[in-house]
């Protein structure tokens, strides 16, 4: 009798729950603001400490092939919230590149966000951080699937006051008073200007306490923490006022990599730490023009604004112990318009098929059992496709300079083709020895366009001046 119950059990032990009965994990998704891809100690920067963040990549996954859905903020926030690129939802524009405190426009409410996907399977859904998704009352995260929103509705720079000073001195040597930034709860002003030196600091505590809130009972909880900073002007709180040896910039940086270590700490403290996956990564690439008050892309050519690497790579952590393997890094493709189905998926849904969703599921690559599905990336710049990858080969059918209209734009015929794994830089023009390579990026990109419908543009309309 002995002997076939011990033969049994090592099945028992090692047979995979049905689908239906595997957990289902809380999701934190924890996004910057125009962070480079060479900003974190774990990503190589020399002088930015951030050991919070560096645990987090010791403990779980650190990607180095990720990529945004957009080089600005609102079209690539618009992406990672919808799972698809910022052309099918018309969040994305040529002229106006993100939305302004004058705009009337925001994510259309006929668009699934990854919240009211995940609260439709029973999360309880909190937002914390900058939206810039549309800050009329119809377009605020409480309309668009979230329980709860505490933050600012659009960017840290907006909102400038008469009274400031003009040009790049009301940024570079900013005063809390020269922004007339309103702070939200919900979808109520409850502070403005706000004080952004402790907004870090605010937002961690905000998160920390919903986290702590939605931690007993059965009900998973998902948690889009969206800083601010490191986006100019750059503000920190009293304890980290010149901690950093990369100055002011720095000191920003550790800011967050603190409130990093608060959020796992929250969870590890919990005791969820096992039924949690927190992602890290950032909305787009480093404000160049900015000088030293701006990131670094690191090896990559660019930043903020362009459809070059630097513009559009960043890094990305994946923390869920016992889940995702500790210590790996991942060369796989993934974007965050991903992170929509992926986490539908892990929360025992099915994505929505009644639109075109650009997200696939990078459950094998996170699980590790197998590759990432993705093997193409389009970089578009306002409502324009520009560049392509597809494997480790991108062609640039347009360049131009990160901002400015029509500065240096330059259409390519035949595109400018790389070899991103083998140059990542983007030096070492191919073009000329790899016509093949071409036909099938062209066809490629030509399929592509064939699937975009016309949608009303959202960024477009502004309340006339005066
Ligand atoms: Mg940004």
């Amino acid at each position: 009798m002995i002997a076939p119950l011990l033969a049994a059990l090592p099945m028992l032990a090692t047979a995979p729950p049905p689908l239906d009965d595997a957990p289902r994990p809380n999701l934190v998704v924890i996004f910057t603001d125009d962070l480079g891809y060479g900003d974190l100690s774990c990503y190589g920067n020399p002088t930015i400490a951030t050991p919070h963040l560096d645990r987090m990549a010791a403990e779980g996954q650190r990607w180095t092939q990720f990529y945004v859905g957009a080089s600005v903020c609102t079209p690539s926030r618009a992406a990672l919230m919808t799972g698809r690129l910022p052309i099918r939802s018309g969040m994305c524009n040529t002229r106006h590149r993100v939305l302004f405190p004058d705009s009337t426009g925001g994510l259309p409410a006929s668009e699934t966000t990854l919240a009211e996907a995940l609260r439709d399977l029973g999360y309880a859904t909190g937002a914390v951080g900058k939206w810039h998704l549309g800050h009329r009352p119809e377009y605020l995260p409480t309309n668009h699937g979230f329980d709860s929103y505490y933050g600012i509705p659009y960017s840290n720079d907006m909102d400038r006051l008469p009274s400031a000073p003009s040009g790049r001195v009301a940024i570079t040597e900013p005063q809390i008073e020269y922004f007339n930034v309103p702070l939200l709860r919900d979808t109520e002003i409850i502070e403005r200007p706000t004080d952004q030196r402790t907004l870090t600091r605010r937002y961690t505590e905000q998160s920390v306490r919903f986290i702590r809130d939605h931690t007993e009972g059965d009900q998973p909880f998902f948690l889009y923490l969206a800083h601010s900073m490191p986006h100019v002007p750059l503000f920190r709180s009293q304890q980290f006022e010149d901690v950093s040896l990369r100055g002011l910039y720095g000191d920003v940086v550790e800011e967050i990599d603190w409130s990093v270590g608060q959020i796992l700490d929250a969870i590890r403290g919990l005791g969820i730490a096992e039924q949690t996956l927190v992602v890290f990564t950032s909305d787009n690439g480093p404000w160049l023009t900015y000088d030293q008050q701006g990131g670094s892309a690191g090896l990559l050519r660019n930043g903020k604004g362009s459809t070059w690497e630097g513009g559009m790579r960043e890094p990305f952590l994946a923390w869920w112990p016992g889940t995702v393997p500790a210590g790996q890094v991942v060369p796989d493709l993934g974007t965050t318009m991903d992170l929509l189905p992926t986490a539908v998926l892990l929360a025992g849904g099915e994505p929505p098929s009644d639109r075109i969703l650009d997200g696939v599921d990078l459950r094998p690559a996170l699980l590790d059992t197998g590759p990432s599905p993705r093997d193409s990336v389009f970089y578009y710049r306002g409502t324009e496709l520009y560049a392509v990858r597809l494997g480790p080969y991108k062609a640039h059918f347009i360049t131009q300079e990160p901002y400015g209209q029509n500065t240096n734009r330059i259409e390519h015929d035949p595109p400018l083709l790389f070899h991103l794994e083998h140059d990542p830089s983007e030096r070492f023009d191919l073009s000329a020895d790899h016509p093949e390579v071409l036909a099938r990026i062209r066809r490629l990109a030509d399929a592509h366009r064939a699937t975009v419908e016309p949608v009303p543009n959202q960024l477009e309309t502004r309340i006339p001046a005066d």
